[in-house]
């Protein structure tokens, strides 16, 4: 297990704790003594965490449930979260989800959906805790974004359109906050083995053939975890999977070429 004192005793608020990458994070954030904020649409899991968290961590946990997409709400929840505890020292914006569909079938109601929820979602949660963050001089946003996000493949135009936000997003705020000595840190993973490819990829075509190198989100948590008030400015994974986003950078043609039949799995 990895360690980082830096947390303990902060207060952590992750979207899209519900499931997956989120779920593994709070987990690992209680474990390293921090305060933990759940936020997510299905409450019934959020309570069984929140009972689990505090019997194995002796850690205070709060939950909220919150549809990232109800942009309406996002204010009031989190002045709720401010009122009860006082401040976030850490916020990870997970929440997110993809539709894995050509371009031209994608419903202008998935394409609203991903966008509420990965980008403006992200935005407008946020906005809620950059003004006290900027009051203290201290904290962190982590946005998780995706690969999907520096290159986009066939069959998943809208969502890598949303992760490519989420990352254009990111790297401007990282300078606004800079002087603030708020770090901004993207995460950019390949695959993992969660849900998301139960609404992803219903076929199961693209998990199949991406089994093999899917990342375990427990492993991917950590490196979040421990990345958690430190100045890195982004976890890429895996590591050859972020050296064809770096050669695609360079020379989008040549790789647009040669990667054709991978980049057709889904
Ligand atoms: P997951 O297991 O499906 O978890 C997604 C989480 O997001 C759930 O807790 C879900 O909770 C929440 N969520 C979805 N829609 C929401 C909404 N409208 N409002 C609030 N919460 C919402 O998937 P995951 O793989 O852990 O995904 C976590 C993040 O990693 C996402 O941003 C995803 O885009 C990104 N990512 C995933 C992969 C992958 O291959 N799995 C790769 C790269 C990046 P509720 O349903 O309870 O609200």
């Amino acid at each position: 297990m990895l360690v980082n004192h830096r947390i303990r005793n902060k207060v952590i608020a992750i979207t899209g704790a519900s499931s997956g990458l989120g779920e593994q994070i709070a987990y690992k954030c209680a474990q390293n003594g921090a305060t933990v904020i759940l936020l997510a649409r299905t409450m019934k899991k959020l309570k069984r965490m929140k009972d689990d968290i505090e019997k194995k961590y002796s850690v205070a946990c709060g939950i909220w449930e919150l549809d990232v997409s109800q942009h309406e709400n996002i204010t009031n929840t989190f002045k709720e979260i401010y009122e009860n505890f006082g401040i976030i020292d850490v916020l990870v914006n997970n929440a997110g989800y993809g539709v894995f569909e050509e371009a031209y079938t994608t419903s202008i109601v998935d394409i609203k959906g991903m966008f509420d929820v990965n980008v403006i979602g992200l935005m407008a949660c946020t906005k809620e805790v950059i003004p006290f963050m900027r009051q203290k001089k201290f904290g962190h946003i982590i946005n998780i974004a995706s690969q999907a996000g520096k290159i986009a493949t066939p069959k998943s135009s809208v969502y890598a359109a949303t992760k490519h936000a989420v990352i254009g997003y990111s790297n401007s705020i990282r300078m606004e906050l800079d002087p603030y000595h708020i770090f901004v840190t993207t995460v950019n993973p390949g695959p993992i083995a969660t849900n998301f490819f139960q609404i992803a990829d219903q076929s199961g075509t693209y998990v199949k053939s991406v089994e093999k190198f899917m990342l375990n989100p427990e492993h991917l948590a950590d490196k979040i975890v421990n990345s958690m008030l430190t100045k890195r400015r982004e976890i890429n994974a895996p590591r050859w999977m972020n050296t064809g986003s770096i050669i695609y950078s360079l020379f989008p043609k040549l790789v647009e070429r040669i990667g054709r039949k991978a980049f057709y799995k889904k």
